[in-house]
């Protein structure tokens, strides 16, 4: 039987719609499902993605995407790459399995909400592969990330800790649903697809696996170098969404979407990729600092296709730019800090050589974090361990649910934000995170973190071992220091006046 070309039949075929009979338009799509902007429906026939592709090739496309990544793994399994490599690249790897695995099965989620309530035939049609690509990302690396378990237990974190009451669990399902589940279609495609996808995916599959070759991690360069091109792809429904909007005169409620979704997920990017880029990468495998990858990854190119579009830099560019500079040293020092509470092992990563690469990065960095890092190394020198432990839990952010964050030996640099609604106070990590909250309070003030959870009663017993328990970390999964201390030298005046 002869076969039409897909040019004869492409275009009709994504763009086939119907006209419900049986139901109302606003059943088949309400506006909490569809489109909380009201576009009416033919106006969505405009939408448009550039790159277009057939049920066919994309199973062709993807079966020989598949095929890659496992031929590698396979290939590579009887590597000792794992037990020989550094416990810093074994901890980036956790860190990222963990946080990344689960969450592509919430993006996943999403897709189906814009495959079944897009207005537009063409989203529909992108949204079906969308999901797709999101259950290969999952299944993907949970079967990567299992055969490391026989390694070490805490792999097991890849699949269980988004089921978890871990702080980390926490954010992210706070986040997942504010961004991506608890939205219409619409808002979904701006939020997710855009402001996420478009903008912070690169950050951490291409930095992260530029970083894995150099650390000699092939498998795992390929794995997430492999993911990313699928991301690419769904990703453009973003852009055909927000032209859409934009043509509809919706440009102040798409701006605002795209600024609370863009923080948010900046929050929780920096979070994972900060500590994994300037501290627990072996300092031979990496290739630039957190900061040159995000201005390159997500200043710069995320800048260019907002202003494309017709959209305005965030309102808070100034504060994301200016947080370039602490906020992977903040979150890393926190982390190391409260490492009891970390299923992951936190790489201190201040030995004399790496201390030297991060002043070069960040000039200053000596006189900030490193004094505090001084300390900590003292206290180890003189054998008090404990003191670089600490003894109450963190303030939390009640937006995006991340530990505050400062600038040691800067003077005031630790500055609250907060507001009062209905009898309590609610503090916020950041002027973004405190204007997301009074945006739309009621999305997020039934909200706990993993600390209002502590003083409400709800951790029991309310001690450090009951909050740590309660986050689902038994005393032998708890966080050490991933080079058990082997970092720390002695201060030179300490070891003269020793002598
Ligand atoms: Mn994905
Ligand atoms: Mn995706």
């Amino acid at each position: 039987m002869e076969r039409l070309d897909s040019s004869e039949w492409y275009d009709i075929a994504r763009d086939t719609n119907w006209t419900p009979r049986y139901v109302a338009e606003d059943e088949l799509f309400p506006d909490e499902m569809a489109d909380s902007f009201g576009v009416p429906r033919e106006n969505w026939e405009r939408f448009d993605e550039p790159y277009k592709i057939t049920y066919r090739e994309y199973v062709e496309v993807q079966h020989k995407k598949d095929d890659d990544a496992y031929s590698v793994r396979a290939a590579l399994t009887r590597s000792r790459f794992f037990d020989e490599s550094d416990p810093g690249w074994r901890t980036s790897m956790l860190l990222h399995y963990a946080s990344i695995t689960i969450g592509e099965l919430g993006a996943g989620l999403a897709e189906a909400k814009m495959l079944r309530f897009g207005k537009a035939p063409g989203m529909r049609n992108m949204a079906t592969f969308g999901l797709l690509d999101e259950i290969r990302h999952t299944q993907m690396q949970l079967y990567f990330a299992h055969e490391n378990i026989s390694k070490d237990s805490r792999f097991d974190w890849a699949q269980k800790m988004y089921h978890s009451n871990h702080w980390a669990a926490i954010a992210a399902r706070a986040n997942l649903d504010d961004v991506e589940l608890g939205r219409d279609a619409a808002s979904i495609g701006i939020m997710l697809t855009f402001a996420t996808e478009e903008g912070l995916t690169n950050l951490q599959f291409l930095g992260l696996s530029a970083e894995a070759h150099r650390a000699g991690d092939y498998n795992f360069a390929n794995l997430i170098s492999n993911i990313q091109t699928d991301e690419t792809r769904h990703a453009q429904i973003g852009n055909a969404v927000l032209k859409v909007l934009l043509e509809n005169g919706n440009n102040e409620q798409a701006q605002q979407l795209v600024d609370i979704a863009w923080w948010r997920q900046w929050r929780l990017f920096a979070t994972v990729g900060g500590p994994t880029v300037d501290y627990y990468t072996p300092l031979e495998a990496r290739e630039k600092s957190f900061k040159e990858f995000a201005r390159e990854f997500v200043a710069q190119q995320f800048e260019r296709k907002l202003l494309d579009l017709g959209l305005n830099l965030p309102w808070f560019w100034e504060e994301f730019t200016e947080s370039l500079d602490t906020v992977s040293h903040a979150t890393h020092l926190a982390f190391w800090f409260w490492r009891a509470a970390q299923f992951w092992n936190p790489t201190a990563g201040v030995s004399p050589a790496e201390r030297e690469w991060l002043e070069e990065k960040y000039p200053g960095w000596n006189d900030t974090f490193g004094k505090s890092w001084d300390v900590m190394e003292q206290n180890i020198v003189a054998g008090h361990e404990e003191l670089t432990q600490p003894q109450t839990v963190p303030a939390i952010c009640n937006t995006c649910a991340i530990t505050m964050l400062g600038t040691p030996n800067r003077g005031i640099s630790y500055r609250n934000y907060w507001t009062h609604h209905e009898g309590r106070r609610y503090i916020f990590c950041s002027r973004p995170c405190k204007w997301i909250f009074d945006v739309d309070p009621a999305r997020i003030a039934g909200h706990r973190s993993v600390v209002d959870r502590l003083y409400n009663g709800v951790i029991q017993p309310a001690t450090i071992d009951g909050f740590l328990h309660y986050m689902g970390l038994p005393p032998e999964q708890r966080g050490v220091d991933a080079h058990d201390y082997s970092w720390v030298t002695p201060p030179a005046d300490e070891v003269a006046s020793g002598g």
